[in-house]
């Protein structure tokens, strides 16, 4: 059974396509410059297929990697393809697990779309595509915050007038669930119990770190969007908000390009005035940059701090993981966020820390508690959910 897990953005669209008899990636790609020009990415065989294409509108790019999984003999007919997977950033508190898409459900997407305006309205252009192109194969929508939802109110809860709770909506909600939820269960298979308090930290470039007990959320460090919580490649993370007014007036700026210097400026790349890539940053704190040094020590001074927190709301851990591009591929972020955490028992190492990209248990055997490296794979979770649901 083939099955395709969609990640829609504003203007791309990228795609995995899915052997689930063995969860092995038949082919992927992306869309780009959607509604701008167009082109797009397709690997397939070890082979990587590129063309600059029109692409109108995502039904656009939708129709032409239908196409082309037929002009290049990834299926023979797209009756191979039984589920449509699509990934959702905000279900808010109206979906607390994966669904498959009807009329109702696209209702109910729609009346919280304002709540991630530039990525729900992507998300939704993607199904709506689907439904048209594919008409008789189901839809499913995996959310980014589901996991989220057994999050108690004394964790979501802002310190903020209640009313703004009941009448906007303004709570925690966090994000990268989908990634929280992969790494939980495959904690799970790995130690053979999910009986685990587990701190997950998917540490890319947007980067969240989850408390897990017993396979459901605590807390994650995300909050009503993704700009909050960890410092990230180029969004702030936790910041206290009266800094802004200050900045706004002396540098004429609005709320909302402010709000985008926090999440596109900010970070390392606004801290170190280098770059966002740790890998930038590595290489130029490694030849004793002294901003580089600062952006450093702060990036993890921000993940020790989580994890210690986290590690008191779970009352101990068993197992602390690090995944996504930095903490799947970066042995000195995870070293330095170890070292400040020696004080808890933890110990890893060296050598077996020294992987990228590689599932690992990387602590020694007298650490208190297990640390591993484990590669993320949202799109494996989404199809992994919707063949759940077309069985
Ligand atoms: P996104 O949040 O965009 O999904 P990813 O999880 O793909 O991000 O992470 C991308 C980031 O991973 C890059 O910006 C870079 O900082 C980091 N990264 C990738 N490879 C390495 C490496 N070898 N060493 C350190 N950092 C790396």
């Amino acid at each position: 059974m083939k099955i395709i897990s969609i990640n829609a953005g504003s203007s791309s669209l990228k795609f995995s396509l899915i052997n689930m008899d063995d969860e092995s990636v038949i082919a992927s790609g992306v869309f780009e410059r959607i509604g701008i020009d167009g082109s797009y990415t397709i690997k397939f065989n070890g082979e990587k297929h590129k063309e600059e294409v029109t692409l109108n509108n995502h039904v656009d790019a939708v129709n032409i990697l239908l196409d082309k999984l037929i002009s290049l003999n990834i299926v023979k007919s797209l009756e191979e393809i039984e589920g449509v997977g699509h990934r959702v950033v905000q279900g808010k508190d109206l979906f607390d697990k994966t669904v498959l898409v009807d009329d109702e459900v696209m209702e109910k997407l729609e009346s919280i779309k304002h709540f991630a305006p530039l990525h729900n309205p992507a998300n939704m252009l993607g199904i709506e595509a689907f439904k048209k192109a594919l008409p008789n194969v189901p839809n499913t929508v995996v959310f980014d915050t589901a996991f989220h939802q057994t999050m108690d109110a004394v964790e979501y809860m802002y310190p903020v007038p209640y009313e703004w709770y009941e009448k906007y909506g303004i709570r925690k909600y966090g994000a990268h669930g989908t990634s929280h939820r992969y790494i939980t269960e495959t904690v799970s298979e790995i130690l053979g119990t999910d009986k685990l308090k587990l701190i997950s930290c998917h540490i890319g470039n947007g980067a969240s770190i989850t408390a897990v007990k017993d396979g459901k959320c605590v807390d994650t460090s995300m909050g009503f969007t993704p700009l909050a919580g960890v410092m990230m490649g180029t969004r702030s993370g936790d910041i206290d908000s009266s800094l802004l007014p200050p900045v706004m007036e002396a540098e004429n700026k609005d709320i909302n390009e402010i709000i985008n210097d926090l999440n596109k400026k900010s970070g390392v790349l606004g801290l170190s005035g280098i770059s966002s890539d740790m890998r930038d940053l590595e290489d130029a704190y490694n030849e004793g940059n002294e901003r580089a040094i600062l952006t450093m020590n702060k990036y993890v001074r921000r993940i020790t701090d989580y994890i210690a927190q986290y590690y008191v709301l779970l009352g101990g851990s068993d197992v602390i993981v690090f995944t996504a591009g930095v903490g799947e591929n970066s042995p000195l972020i995870r070293k330095l966020v170890c070292e400040n955490l020696a004080c808890l028992g933890v110990e890893i190492d060296d050598e077996k820390n020294n992987i990228r990209g590689k599932q690992a248990e990387i602590s020694t055997e007298n650490s208190k508690i297990k640390v591993y490296v484990i590669p993320t794979d949202e799109e494996l979770m989404i199809a992994r959910d919707t063949l759940e649901l077309i069985k």
